[in-house]
């Protein structure tokens, strides 16, 4: 069946599950309240209950974590060098999360660490920086680079493609 629209709700996960359920329902009635054309006919089923009109449209809802740490290693800043390279030795910056996020899959196959950069260094997976400096590297997934792959039904997909392209852990491969 073929909709000519859908609505997505993403929830931040550190909400209650009541709060969950209350900003859904909340967010789209106001959608079905100004929109009618996403809500359908009442209808009465075979025992003769009559019930309200409901959407004629899918509700996708998601959940879209969201933490400081997280906040932090994506962020899009610059920590003077010496200050880069005592805090490493611990945490994870955002100049050793960003070789993570390289379209160049030995870039991508390293610096897994959410927090902390001891677990990439006890596994072999720990580098220091990317080959193309900070400035030139290019973020992404190699194998997805369209704008048409950014779309919600496209990124969705992703996972099930059957070629995993260099990315699988521990291929090492250089892009280009
Ligand atoms: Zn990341």
């Amino acid at each position: 069946m073929l909709f000519d629209m859908k609505l997505a709700v993403v929830l931040r996960t550190d909400l209650a599950n009541w709060q969950r359920a209350n900003v859904t329902a909340f967010l789209v009635s106001g959608i079905a309240g100004t929109v009618p054309s996403v809500v359908g006919e009442p209808y009465v089923d075979g025992s003769g209950n009559r019930y309200l009109p409901m959407f004629r449209q899918p509700v996708l809802v998601f959940e879209a974590a969201f933490n400081a740490v997280s906040a932090f290693t994506h962020g899009n800043i610059r920590i003077p060098s010496a200050a880069d390279r005592a805090l490493r030795w611990f945490i994870v910056t955002p100049d050793v999360h960003r070789l993570h996020h390289s379209v160049d899959a030995t870039e991508t196959n390293s610096n897994f660490g959410f927090a902390l950069t001891w677990w990439d260094r006890l596994f072999g997976t720990y580098r220091a920086e990317p080959e193309a400096g900070h400035e030139g590297m290019t973020i992404g997934v190699d194998q997805f680079r369209t704008r048409r792959d950014s779309r919600l039904d496209r990124l969705l997909l992703q996972p099930f493609h059957d070629d995993a392209g260099p990315y699988a852990i521990n291929r090492r491969w250089k892009a280009g």
